[in-house]
């Protein structure tokens, strides 16, 4: 054999040690790159009972498919043949709807074949299916090869099949054949008319250039008498760029007198020895089908070769980076695992601080908070009512007395002040509350983003991470909250006599002009009534001094928000965790530390995985193309 196709053969059984096979779903974890799926395979295309199954089982050399009349095979059959290292070992067959059953008895094979059929298109209640049944062959004596049976194509239904057959059969074929590592095996019976064959249109269809085309033509032996189809086997009549091997499988009483595959090859011999018409004639014969077949191999291996190298080298690459961020193998002894703690306590606040300085979903929420949403909120608030004149007056009167108009009632200033100043607390409280929700919720994206794939690993640890992040944040709003409610307080209650003389002027102490809180100068003469226009002023006055309070809390609060919260949590969101990990225990680091079952189980089948891709980038490396 080839020394190409030898490598393959061994990458090839490489893979399917790995559990990488060409049929079936892939085992053990979503999405890994199959080795198998780009190595070659044969499959079988033809008519309704053109032989293919027959073809098929004479290029294996082994007894085990469902042959006969009319529309026998029903569903694709995906076979993987694999080479047993031992010599000596028994040959057996394995479904990949049944597991872990071994059939050393081919003939049990075949009948599993059909009853599984019976029953999948029964279920499905169809009577062709397109989902395939993989069967795996593990022999000492087989190549490593796969190969698929497909069910026949026909041109018009028969059987009482719905007319929607024949289009769901071609299309299955197709999506077979599609494939640049797919050698199409184009089965076509001697005995009937070749310009009708469906087996060479749709070859011609999916493989124009003829390259990965093999026309096999059967049923030989049974042509009309007097005929025979050595013009077509000379590729005098349709031209196919690898010509034509003519084969002689098992008729129907062959298969019913249970003749095997021995004496069905003898027969064959047989069969062209003697017969005048096909003297001479190299390419004829299931012997030369399979050394012809082990050439296309070679030569599809070959214009494969690139692909598969780099299939190799890119899936390397893949696995060797989604390990890496699973984090490398897992820490043992205490030492090792108080530094594994630390180091994802590290890289859990470094994240952090970078999403908040980072702007989007970060910093960039927070400044909404301080730049519309803390304004807005103070705004909102019910100034007015407790400036309107008769509330005003009320006030006034309870607090100072009844006086003359000409005199600044001072308690009554005072408690004006302080009610409307005391607006001022319930809004920025909600500013620390708002900021606060936002930190939680940047704790929960780091913790489920990718910088902290590791973490993924160890799903008490990163709950705890968790818990501790949202506890100290917890903590810095308590302190935060108590921070800004005692500014608002100071505001409250700092209003010196200083104060009153210049506000009453419409001025701050240090010569600012004050507007009220809807924008007029404070000192604008109101309209009305002489006491009217007395309380006016007095509400005037009021509101340009709580607009001016209100224009400093939302300068300073944010202030607050961002040195004992925003700062806080940056600097020192998992200093407790940290901390009390350094005291822990061995038994609690272990705690900490223990694997999520799923992710255990995806590294060490991306652990296999790789090791299987590396050995068979290195069985790939002796090959000289
Ligand atoms: P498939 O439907 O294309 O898979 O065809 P099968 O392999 O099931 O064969 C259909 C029928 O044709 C069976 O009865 C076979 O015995 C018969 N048959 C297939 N190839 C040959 C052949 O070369 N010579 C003869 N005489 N019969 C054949
Ligand atoms: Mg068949």
């Amino acid at each position: 054999m080839d020394a190409v196709l030898a490598a393959v053969n061994r990458i090839s059984n490489i893979a399917a040690l790995a559990g990488d096979t060409q049929v079936g779903d892939e085992k053990g974890g979503s999405a890994l790159p199959s080795l198998a799926r780009q190595l070659p395979k044969i499959v079988v295309v033809g008519g309704q009972s053109s032989g293919k199954s027959s073809v098929l089982e004479a290029v294996v050399g082994r007894d085990f498919l469902p042959r006969g009349t009319g529309i026998v095979t029903r569903r694709p059959l995906e076979l993987q043949l694999e080479t047993a290292s031992d010599p000596k070992a028994q040959e057996y067959g394995e479904f990949g709807h049944l597991p872990g059953r071994k059939f050393t008895d081919f003939e049990a094979i075949r009948t599993e074949i059909e009853e599984e059929t019976k029953r999948h298109t029964a279920k499905r209640g169809t009577i062709v299916s397109p989902v395939p049944m993989t069967l795996r062959i593990v022999s000492p004596n087989l190549p490593a090869l796969s190969l698929v049976d497909m069910p026949g194509l026909t041109k018009v239904p028969i059987d009482g099949q719905p007319k929607s057959i024949v289009t769901e059969l071609e299309n299955m074929a197709r999506e077979y054949v599609r494939h640049e590592n797919v050698i199409i095996l184009a089965v076509t019976p001697a005995n009937a008319d070749l310009a009708t064959s469906d087996a060479l249109r749709l070859a011609r269809e999916m493989d124009p250039t003829g390259e990965r085309t093999v026309g096999v033509l059967t049923k030989i032996d049974i042509m009309d008498p007097g005929t025979n189809c050595r013009e077509v086997l000379q590729g005098r009549q349709y031209q196919l760029r690898n010509g034509w091997i003519g084969v002689v499988n098992r008729g129907q009483r062959d298969i019913d007198s249970k003749m095997d595959m021995g004496a069905a090859r003898r027969k064959e011999m047989e069969f062209f020895e003697n017969s005048n018409e096909y003297g001479g004639l190299r390419n004829v014969g299931t012997e030369h089908l399979s050394t012809d077949l082990s050439e296309k191999l070679i030569a599809s291996v070959r214009r494969q070769l690139p692909n598969i190298s780099g299939f190799l080298q890119k899936s390397c690459m893949d696995l060797q980076r989604e390990l890496e961020a699973m984090g490398g193998a897992a820490p043992i002894g205490r030492g090792e695992m108080v530094h594994a703690v630390l180091t994802m306590c590290r890289k859990f606040e470094t994240a952090f601080a970078k999403l908040i300085d980072g702007g989007k979903g970060g910093g960039e929420l927070v400044l909404t908070v301080f730049e519309k949403r803390l304004p807005e909120a103070i705004e909102k608030q019910p100034f007015k009512k407790t400036l309107e004149v008769n509330y005003v007056k009320r006030v006034i009167e309870e607090a100072d007395g009844i006086q003359p108009h000409l005199v600044a009632p001072e308690n009554g200033y005072r408690r004006l002040l302080e009610e409307a100043l005391g607006f001022l607390k319930e809004p920025s409280e909600k500013s620390v509350e708002e900021v606060y929700v936002l930190l939680r919720r940047m704790v929960d994206n780091i913790a489920g983003s990718e910088d902290m794939a590791a973490l993924r690993r160890y799903p008490t640890l990163r709950r705890e991470i968790v818990s501790a992040a949202y506890k100290a944040l917890e903590a810095f709003k308590d302190e935060t909250r108590r921070m800004v409610g005692v500014m608002v307080e100071m505001e409250r209650n700092y209003i010196t006599a200083e104060y009153f003389r210049t506000i009453q002027m419409g001025k701050m102490p240090d010569g600012k002009i004050l507007y009220t809180l809807d924008g007029r100068p404070v000192m604008e003469e109101p309209e009305g009534s002489m006491e009217e226009r007395h309380y006016k002023r007095i509400i005037n006055q009021v509101s340009g001094y709580v607009r001016e309070i209100c224009n400093q809390m939302i300068q300073t609060v944010p202030k607050a928000i961002v040195h004992c919260m925003v700062l806080a949590a940056k600097e020192k969101l998992l200093e407790e965790m940290q901390a009390s990990v350094a005291g822990e225990q061995e038994v609690s680091l272990k705690r900490l530390l223990g694997e999520d079952d799923a992710i255990a189980a995806r590294r060490e089948t991306l652990t296999k995985k790789l090791d299987m891709l590396k050995r068979a980038q290195s069985e790939l490396a002796t090959v000289n193309v």
